[in-house]
């Protein structure tokens, strides 16, 4: 019989992630953790636990373990098939909001290349409610994703599956504002096989090249796709 503070105490994780995972396996809340932890734990649970605890052990991020991150004060769904939304990224979407303070009744036209889970653009659209923003990415895996968290977050997003502006093909496909968080990391770069990053899509972190050949791709694509006045705001590594 192990009850829930006996399978704490034994964690060798960090307690404030044992305590993530241990909500996880039980469905309580941080505070009934506290106030519950005579409890004992079911055999399914204590299954669960130690799952989760040997996984976690092994290396694999908290946001797959969980299945979720947040993000911009929003919680997104996330798996192995999309990049974890990671807090820099945050600057980003102050950034576009900063820029355009003065447009906010306006509604500009936003489209997010590469999206992954969708978080740039359900954030956008979700602190932008008139915005139009479009999101496309390669990855079909990706897509589902990001639908689940348009629905939850931010309905009027349209996803397109398209490598980079390749579907948009409308002549009317031109924006305002265009965002953008591509694969950045050189092929050769030894962070690939640090941490987090051993967990996370290859395609999603790398382009198997210098690491600026998407913006290459991107910069020289977007004067056709951008309308009077628009603007790119690319994420980029530190070193770039
Ligand atoms: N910022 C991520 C990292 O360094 C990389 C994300 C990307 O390639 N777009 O872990």
């Amino acid at each position: 019989m192990t009850q829930i503070a006996q399978a704490l105490r034994l964690s060798p994780l960090p307690i404030l992630e044992s305590r993530m995972l241990m909500q996880h396996v039980t469905g309580l809340s941080r505070v009934q953790l506290i106030t519950r932890d005579t409890e004992v734990l079911m055999q399914t649970q204590l299954t669960h636990w130690n799952t989760l605890l040997d996984r976690r052990i092994h290396g694999e991020p908290m946001a797959y373990i969980l299945g979720q991150r947040e993000f911009y004060g929003r919680m997104f769904t996330v798996n192995p098939s999309v990049l974890i939304p990671r807090p820099d990224t945050e600057i980003l979407i102050d950034a576009v909001l900063q820029d355009h303070a003065e447009q906010e009744q306006k509604r500009l036209r936003v489209l997010d290349l590469g999206t992954g889970s969708g978080a740039i653009a359900v954030t956008l659209a979700a602190e932008r409610l008139i915005w139009d923003v479009w999101a496309v990415d390669v990855s079909a895996a990706a897509l589902k994703i990001a639908q689940e968290n348009v629905d939850t977050h931010a309905p009027t997003v349209q996803l397109l599956h398209s490598d980079w502006f390749s579907a948009l093909t409308e002549p009317s496909a031109s924006f305002d504002i265009i965002v953008s968080n591509p694969p950045y990391i050189a092929a050769d770069d030894a962070h690939l096989a640090e941490g987090d990053l051993r967990f996370e899509p290859r395609g999603a972190l790398s382009d198997e090249a210098d690491g600026l050949r998407h913006y290459r791709h991107i910069i020289a694509n977007a004067p056709s796709f951008l309308n009077d006045g628009g603007r790119i705001y690319l994420e980029h590594g530190f070193e770039q």
